[in-house]
C-alpha cells in the first residue's frame, strides 16, 4: 500500500471485517470482509448482501473507522468499525459467518464450503441456544 499519500488513521487491508457502528434491529447494514482495496474504496462481500452466495459491492474507505468512537470520544452513528484483523494464515484459518471473527479452523462447529458460511463453536451454540435445535 504505496500509492496512497493521504494519511490515514488506520489502514484498510484485505480480510479485515468491519461491522455497523450503530446496531438497530431494522438495519439493513450487516457485517462485512474486505475483498480488496482499490484507491479510495473498498469491494467488500456481504454474505446476506442478496443472491445466493452472497453479494459484492463497494464502500469508500471514509466510511471505514477504528473503532466506533470519534475522536471527540462520542459514539459513531455512520459507516463500520474494524471488527477482526486479517487472518495471519487464510488457508488455515476460516470466517465465522457469524460473528465474522477470523479463527482456526479446529474452532468451527460447521464447516461448509465457500467462504463465510461457517460456524464458529460458541455461535453454533448460541443458535442451537436460540433455536432449540
Ligand atoms: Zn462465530
Amino acid at each position: 500500500m504505496s500509492d496512497e499519500s493521504a494519511p490515514a488513521p488506520f489502514e484498510v487491508k484485505r480480510w479485515q471485517t468491519y461491522v455497523p457502528c450503530l446496531h438497530y434491529n431494522w438495519q439493513p447494514n450487516k457485517p462485512f470482509v474486505v475483498t480488496a482495496v482499490v484507491g479510495a474504496r473498498a469491494e467488500v462481500w456481504d454474505p446476506t448482501g442478496g443472491q445466493r452466495m452472497g453479494g459484492h459491492r463497494w464502500v469508500a474507505l471514509r466510511n471505514l473507522h477504528a473503532t466506533n468512537k470519534t475522536g471527540q470520544g462520542k459514539e459513531r452513528r455512520t459507516g463500520w468499525y474494524l471488527h477482526c484483523e486479517p487472518p495471519a494464515d487464510p488457508v488455515r484459518q476460516e470466517l465465522c459467518g457469524s460473528c465474522f471473527t477470523w479463527k482456526d479452523r479446529e474452532q468451527f462447529g460447521v464447516l461448509a464450503h465457500g467462504f463465510g458460511h461457517s460456524t464458529c463453536v460458541p455461535c453454533k451454540a448460541e443458535i442451537e441456544k436460540r433455536y432449540g435445535r
